[in-house]
């Protein structure tokens, strides 16, 4: 992943280009030995390694091409953001990624230690100078999703140009009305960003682009789902993953030729893994790029994962913007709609999420839910014994598993995971 020609371009950003060599190598190593390592992936996935071997190359010349040529970038950490307006205003949208361990000692001077993986990411990547994507980013959105976030805002706000938004806890008329207001008000924070008025048919263009990118990505869900399942769950990941700052005309086109695969694949009967191989899914917290260690595990232990219910996966995909709105005002509305329809855990009641996570293992047909939480993520944290629960009621095996980013946990963690698959194979 090391590539010195855009080495110019990374010092104009002011990275710290040594620091940032080391993490490409070991982002590169890590990638061959979880991606190019296995067998039989779909020619459609060269697409996905091409993007991941530039992914702080190509894309962000893009992004720089785009700057000069007067468009702003704009990062978000949280699947709230509503890309739609971003792009109504001729702006870019990139998710910015939080997977991997950053600057952590810089970051825990001045973030408590007990804060989650995630957050302590994100402002690490900030301290430490390492993300070209952060470093082009005209604004970064921060939403007030949990405590721990909203908190760190206050002090990455010291670092990099933030904007918050507001987001609901709870989905009463009132709720709505505040969630209205807040889309409201971050469209007129991007006119001002811009410089663009967003108007009725920009904003229309705008749902349609980012509902045929969710659509693909319920395409790849349908597929993937049949039985033997026809490609790996860490592949799957990695297409949500990426989905998050690919440009989204391409990426849905690529991502509609790899279903195009994935089709002929799985009509002719053909698996990734052999018929009968346990089939889990991995419920929680997102897994931002480039974190792929339970994933990892789950599918060295003899299963295959046939579903993500989190942000990076079908909480993400699940709901389209109504498109048939005739005026700036409808579509509005069907944007805080769609948008209040999310089930993150930091909703309260969130009776949705229950209801989705034991929907999709029966629709699944899964063998067992392996719920994922990271350390000091409170609100997962107590869903996770509620979808214990009901899973228990519907009689299908549970596993929980807090962990953060660190390598330190990967040995205990693959004994639980094969023991699970064991009892559940
Ligand atoms: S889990 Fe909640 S806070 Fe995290 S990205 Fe999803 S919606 Fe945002
Ligand atoms: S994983 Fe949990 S604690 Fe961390 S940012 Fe998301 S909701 Fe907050």
């Amino acid at each position: 992943m090391k590539d010195t020609s855009c080495n110019a371009m990374w010092e104009k950003l002011n990275l710290d280009l040594e620091a940032h060599d080391g993490l490409l190598e070991v982002l590169g190593k890590f990638y061959g030995d979880i991606y190019l390592s296995q067998a039989g992936r779909l020619q459609g996935m060269e697409y996905l390694d091409f993007v991941l071997s530039e992914i702080h190359g190509l894309r962000v010349q893009e992004l720089q091409a785009a700057k000069q040529g007067g468009r702003k970038v704009v990062g978000a950490f949280c699947v709230f953001v509503p890309e739609e307006l971003v792009l109504a205003a001729d702006a870019i949208c990139v998710g910015l990624c939080a997977g991997v361990e950053a600057g952590k000692e810089a970051v825990e001077k001045i973030l408590p230690r007990n804060t989650c993986a995630l957050i302590k990411s994100f402002v690490g990547f900030k301290l430490a100078r390492l993300c070209p994507f952060t470093e082009s980013c005209d604004l970064i959105v921060g939403e007030t999703t949990c405590d721990g976030k909203k908190k760190a805002y206050e002090t990455f706000s010291e670092y990099a140009p933030l904007y918050v938004m507001e987001i609901p806890q709870m989905k009463m008329a009132s709720d709505r009305a505040l969630w209205k207001a807040e889309i409201i008000r971050f469209k007129d924070r991007v006119e001002a960003l811009t410089g663009n008025k967003i108007r009725g048919g920009a904003l229309n263009e705008s749902i349609r682009i980012v509902n045929e990118r969710r659509r693909v990505l319920q395409r790849l869900n349908h597929l993937r789902a049949a039985v033997p399942a026809p490609i790996s769950g860490r592949d799957v990941l990695l297409v949500n993953q990426v989905s998050f700052y690919d440009d989204p005309l391409r990426f849905t086109q690529k991502i509609r030729e790899l279903c195009d695969q994935l089709e002929v694949r799985v009509e002719s009967g053909e698996g990734i893994v052999p018929k009968g191989t346990p089939r889990l899914m991995l419920s929680g917290c997102p897994m931002a790029v480039p974190n792929w260690k339970l994933p990892y595990l789950v599918e060295s232990s003899g299963a295959v994962i046939v579903g993500e219910e989190s942000c990076v996966g079908t909480r993400n995909t699940r709901d389209l913007v109504d498109e048939d709105a005739p005026a700036l005002d409808g579509m509005i509305d069907a944007i805080v709609d769609r948008y209040m329809k999310i089930d993150c855990a930091c909703f309260t009641p969130n009776k949705e999420r229950l209801e989705h996570v034991v929907g999709m293992a029966r629709e699944l047909g899964v063998d067992g839910v392996i719920h994922y939480t990271l350390s000091f993520c409170q609100p997962y944290a107590m869903e996770a014994l509620k979808v214990e629960k009901v899973l228990q009621q519907a009689g299908i095996p549970f596993l929980n598993i807090e962990t953060d980013y660190s390598m330190e946990d990967v040995e205990q963690l693959k004994t639980r995971v094969e023991a699970f698959v064991e009892m559940v194979s």
